[in-house]
Order: C-alpha cells, then sequence, then structure tokens
C-alpha cells in the first residue's frame, strides 16, 4: 500500500482531527486520501466509491473542516437513497463533529412520523441528511429552506436515481444556491448519474479509486453474508469451524483490535490486539509469540499488520471490509506465504455487497460463498479437541496420584468405572459444552440494484385464483397515469420509504386516477404503517389493502380531491417554498458552465 499520507497532512480543522482520532482511525482510507484535500479547497467533487470505502468522512471531514455554521441555518445537505443511509450517515456526521461548537445534525426520511421532524427542525437543523421524497414535502411545508446551504452532497446517487428519485433530486438541486459546493459519490456511473453530473456538479475534481487487477492463485477465497450485529458470534463459529495453525483477524480501528480481541479471549480463544497504538516492541513481542505459537490469533488493522510475514498464518479474516481491492490483497497476501495454501474470509454486510465484486473483478477470481458451521460440526470439532487434550495426557503427564483418586471416588460412589470417567468428562466439558445450543442466525437479503438481476423470477411468479401473485395481497394507492406516476416511482417511494428490497415488490397495475401494487402477504405491519404515510410525486398515496368491502374506485368515477394532480411540481402554488423564491418558474435544471 502506497498511502502513507496522514490525516494531520491533509489540512483538516483542528477539531476535526480531534474527532478523528477519537473514532481511532489511523490513516486515511484512499478516497479520503484524494477527495479531502479537493473538498477544503472548496472544489466541486466527483467521486467513485461505493460503500465501505470511507466515503461517508471522505466528504463530512473536510466539509465540517470548511463551513461555517450559523445558528439557525442549515448549511450542510447531504441527500441519500434510503432512511438506513440517511440515520448511519447522519450518526456519523455527528460523531465528526463532536469537537465543533454546537453544529446540529438532523436526519430526515420518510417513514417516520413527520411531526417528529418538525421538532427537531425547529430546534436547529445545521446538517440535514435526507431522503430526498421527505425532503420535498418539508420543502413544500415550509419546513427546510435550502437558500443558505453552503456545500450538498449526493450519496450514491446511483441507488437513488435507480429508486426513481431522479426527478425529486433534480428539484432539490436546482434549489440550492448556485454558489454552493457540490459533492457527488456513486460507485457506478449509469447515463441518469452522468446527466445530474451535467447539469449540477459544474467544474469539478475527481476521487477515483483505481481497482488494479492482481491475482492470487494460492489462496481460497471466501464469503459470509452476515448481518454487521451477528459479526461477533459469525466470527466466533468460523473460527471454531475452520482447521487453523495461526489466523489473522482484520478491523478497521484501533479500538476495534481490543474489542474483538478482548471478546474473543472471553470465549477462550488464544488471541492479541495489534495496533499502530502499541509501542514497537509490543508489536514486535506481539508478531513473534504468533510465530512461536504462542498465541493463535492475531486482530490487527491494515497499518499494524503491514509486512507481517509469518508461514503459520493459514487463515486471513476480514471482519472488517477493506477500502479497496489494493489492502484486500495485500492483507489476503498475509496467508500463503512460501508457497504455501493459504484461506481468507471476507465478512460482508448487505450494505457492502458491491465492495464483493469489485474485489472478485480486481482478484480475477471468484470468492465462493461460505456458510456457518453447523452445531453438529462444532460439536465434532469439540470432541475431537477434547481427545487430543486428553492423548496428550496421557502421553505426557504421570496420571497416577488421579489414577489413584479415581479408583477411590470409582470404589466409594459405588459406579462402574465407564460412569465416573462420563461423569469427569461431563464436569470438564462444561465451560465449553460439547453439545453446544446455538442460536440460528439469520441470513441477511441482498438487496440487488434495481432488481435488474431478477428480472426473470418475476415472470416466474403464480397467479393465484384472485388474480393476485400466490403469497401476495393487492394494495390500492391513490395515484395514477393522471398524476405523471410511473411504476418506477412507485418501486422507488416503496422501497425507499420502508427501506425494503425492490426484489420483493409484486405486480404494479397502472390506471388512469390509481395503481395497484402487490406485496407479499407476510409483508412486516411495521412497513404497511410506513406505507399507509406515503406519498407519491408529492401525492398522498392512501396506501391501503384492496378487500372484497374495499374496492377500488372505478377509475372513471373517481371522486376524491386532488390536490396537484396537474401540476408538474404540484407543490410550486404553496406558500413557504414559493415566497423562498420569488415568482420564477421552477428552474429543472441549471448549468454551471462546466470547462
Ligand atoms: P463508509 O464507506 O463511509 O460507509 O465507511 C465505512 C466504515 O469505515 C465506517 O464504519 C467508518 O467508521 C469506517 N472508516 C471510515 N474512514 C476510516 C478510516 N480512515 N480508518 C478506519 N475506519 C474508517
Amino acid at each position: 500500500m502506497d498511502q502513507e499520507i496522514t490525516f494531520e497532512e491533509l489540512g483538516l480543522a483542528p477539531e476535526i482531527l480531534d474527532a478523528v482520532k477519537a473514532a481511532g482511525y489511523e490513516t486515511p482510507s484512499p478516497i479520503q486520501a484524494k477527495a479531502i484535500p479537493a473538498l477544503l479547497q472548496g472544489k466541486n467533487l466527483l467521486g467513485t466509491a461505493q460503500t465501505g470505502t470511507g466515503k461517508t468522512a471522505a466528504f463530512a471531514l473536510p466539509l465540517l473542516s470548511r463551513i461555517e455554521f450559523n445558528a439557525h441555518e442549515t448549511s450542510l445537505l447531504v441527500l441519500t437513497p434510503t432512511r438506513e443511509l440517511s440515520i448511519q450517515v447522519a450518526e456519523a456526521i455527528q460523531q465528526y463533529a463532536m469537537k465543533l461548537p454546537k453544529v446540529h445534525v438532523v436526519p430526515v426520511y420518510g417513514g417516520q412520523d413527520i411531526s417528529v421532524q418538525f421538532k427537531a427542525l425547529k430546534r436547529s437543523a445545521n446538517v440535514i441528511v435526507a431522503t430526498p421524497g421527505r425532503l420535498i414535502d418539508h420543502l413544500k411545508r415550509g419546513s427546510i429552506t435550502l437558500d443558505k446551504v453552503q456545500a450538498v452532497v449526493l450519496d450514491e446517487a446511483d441507488e437513488m436515481l435507480d429508486m426513481g428519485f431522479m426527478e425529486d433530486v433534480e428539484t432539490i438541486l436546482s434549489e440550492i444556491p448556485e454558489n454552493a459546493q457540490r459533492a457527488l459519490f456513486s460507485a457506478t456511473m449509469p447515463k441518469e448519474v452522468l446527466e445530474i453530473i451535467d447539469e449540477h456538479l459544474g467544474e469539478y475534481s475527481e476521487a477515483r479509486i483505481e481497482g488494479k487487477t492482481t491475482t492470487v492463485e494460492n489462496i481460497r477465497q471466501r464469503f459470509l453474508l452476515v448481518k454487521s450485529h451477528d459479526k461477533m458470534e459469525a466470527l466466533a463459529r468460523v473460527i471454531e469451524g475452520e482447521d487453523f495453525d495461526g489466523m489473522l483477524i482484520f478491523v478497521r480501528t484501533k479500538q476495534a483490535t481490543s474489542e474483538v480481541s478482548e471478546r474473543l479471549e472471553a470465549r477462550g480463544f488464544n488471541v492479541a490486539p495489534l495496533s499502530g497504538d502499541l509501542a514497537q516492541t509490543l508489536r514486535e513481542r506481539t508478531i513473534n509469540r504468533l510465530k512461536m505459537g504462542k498465541l493463535d490469533i492475531v486482530v490487527a488493522t491494515d497499518v499494524a499488520a503491514r509486512g507481517i510475514d509469518v508461514d503459520r498464518i493459514t487463515h486471513v479474516v476480514n471482519y472488517d471490509i477493506p477500502y479497496d481491492t489494493e489492502s484486500y490483497v495485500h492483507r489476503i497476501g498475509r496467508t500463503g506465504r512460501a508457497g504455501r495454501s493459504g484461506n481468507a474470509i471476507l465478512f460482508i454486510t448487505p450494505r457492502e455487497r458491491r465492495l464483493l465484486k469489485t474485489i472478485e473483478k480486481a482478484t480475477r477470481q471468484p470468492i465462493e460463498a461460505m456458510s456457518l458451521p453447523s452445531a453438529e460440526q462444532i460439536s465434532a470439532k469439540r470432541i475431537a479437541n477434547f481427545q487430543k487434550k486428553i492423548q496428550d495426557k496421557l502421553t505426557n503427564t504421570d496420571l497416577s496420584k488421579f489414577r489413584e483418586i479415581f479408583m477411590k471416588m470409582t470404589v466409594e460412589l459405588g459406579s462402574d468405572i465407564e460412569e465416573v470417567a462420563a461423569a469427569a468428562l461431563c464436569l470438564a466439558q462444561e465451560r465449553e459444552p460439547i453439545f453446544p445450543k446455538m442460536e440460528q442466525l439469520s441470513t441477511p437479503k441482498i438487496r440487488e440494484q434495481g432488481d435488474k438481476d431478477n428480472g426473470g423470477e418475476r415472470k416466474e411468479r403464480k397467479e393465484g385464483a384472485n388474480g393476485v401473485e400466490e403469497g401476495y395481497l393487492r394494495y390500492y394507492l391513490a395515484v395514477g397515469r393522471r398524476d405523471h406516476v410511473s411504476p418506477r416511482d412507485i418501486v422507488g417511494a416503496i422501497a425507499g420509504e420502508a427501506d425494503i428490497s425492490s426484489a420483493i415488490i409484486g405486480r404494479i397495475k397502472l390506471f388512469d386516477k390509481f395503481s395497484t401494487v402487490e406485496l407479499p402477504e407476510n409483508t412486516d405491519q411495521g412497513v404497511l404503517d410506513i406505507l399507509s404515510e406515503m406519498t407519491i410525486r408529492g401525492n398522498d398515496a392512501k396506501f391501503r389493502l384492496m378487500t372484497d368491502d374495499a374496492p377500488p374506485p372505478k377509475d372513471r368515477g373517481f371522486k376524491g380531491k386532488k390536490k396537484f394532480s396537474k401540476e408538474k411540481k404540484p407543490w410550486s402554488k404553496e406558500k413557504p417554498f414559493r415566497e423562498a423564491h420569488g415568482d420564477k418558474p421552477f428552474r429543472k435544471t441549471r448549468r454551471f458552465g462546466r470547462h
């Protein structure tokens, strides 16, 4: 790895540097090393990066360093595709802003009671992290104004546009002051993203991580799909399930080296942390202990593990995904040394799925999916270990005193030798039961981008007697063609508001004044509650189940009053928003004379 630059050298504000230290980040990730200097200079930026590359800090650290925050003004706006991401990004920004005096970060997303958001916004919202649909709602109601925004960031632009937010994003961007700084992050560059870049990014610098291709022949690579909160449990099971000699586990931060190591130690593993925080001598000692076999597992950051050369390492576990393919290749190169074969296991959370593909491409090798060992497999391993330990005692220890006591006990208890031996075995395994009870960890679902890859699956679904797909229920939406609504808008609104996979959304039928959508019978009530408050293109969707006693209104006889049905920008007549912008019609797009 050649990025030797430090956070101190990047020119961040001292308060921000303090926050970075507190977060335990050792060095800037590649996208940070490229994006931070450009954003600090006030340039617009196009970042090609996906989740897991450290892109949130890549824009948040320089923008927080640069922006002059004023008490009741919204100075920084971040747009994200989903509510999950808006919460996550808001939390990260709040953390990076912790040493700045009073910077309030407010996440604004669909699905949450809007009045709760009104309150938070009223108190002050210096940074808003929003999903486009809900932000438009607030703009309509005048609860958010964007005229003081100094910087705007589009996070995961491709996902946002893929979910049908294109027009909303354009609308929002055209309301941002012309001189505001702009940054756009996207993992891929489809046509719609290029259009947004062309129309709204003006002159910009680029931060892109080059994926060098490398081959790593003698290493078997696997990945495990796991939810973030199950990672620790999954790690313990992987360690037990694998036949390994030495193991190196990679995490992102110094804190994580000690946290993960302590938790593994508590489970009885022979493990130590290794981070840049430790004095050089201590680091060397830890590596030596691993070499000598006095230690089996080391939990390290990239920096601390740089150049480790220990033949005994049979396994590298990427507990936290690396930022880029280069560090992935470097990490897994710590195993398979000296012509031996090695194993690399990569933990992937659903949001990080795209990095998997990038890595596969760069290493030109498929990474196999792996599953966790079952309770039976772990049981068999524990029994085998136990037997090995007994074998060891039989050969290496003088057992005469123990044999004497054992025989005495057998006589006093009046039991068979086998019975007493079984009871002793039972006692000895209590700390590490040889028949472990293990909770089933749920397999996370991967939301495929726009569900394009699953296109064929939909066609195979069977239709039930009532014309609805088997296993599905039909729901009514009070928006139709005359509201300029497309199926894409409906999928985008449902997937975005309720943060569910677009893959589970069934058939959509569009009528002039309403539409219907099919959702799985087992859809969570919480999801349905969220959807019942959903708006689509500014119209209350009045989402509800279609039952026999509540049929949809006849298309021709629909009497419901549409607030904004004919307007392209339905809220443009509403006061607060209009007032802020005079009588100009909506500027659909604006060019910045990109040179
Ligand atoms: P993101 O790509 O923004 O979703 O970030 C992924 C993860 O990397 C988050 O958990 C961050 O806290 C972490 N992270 C970001 N930058 C760094 C860094 N320079 N060093 C260590 N961890 C980082």
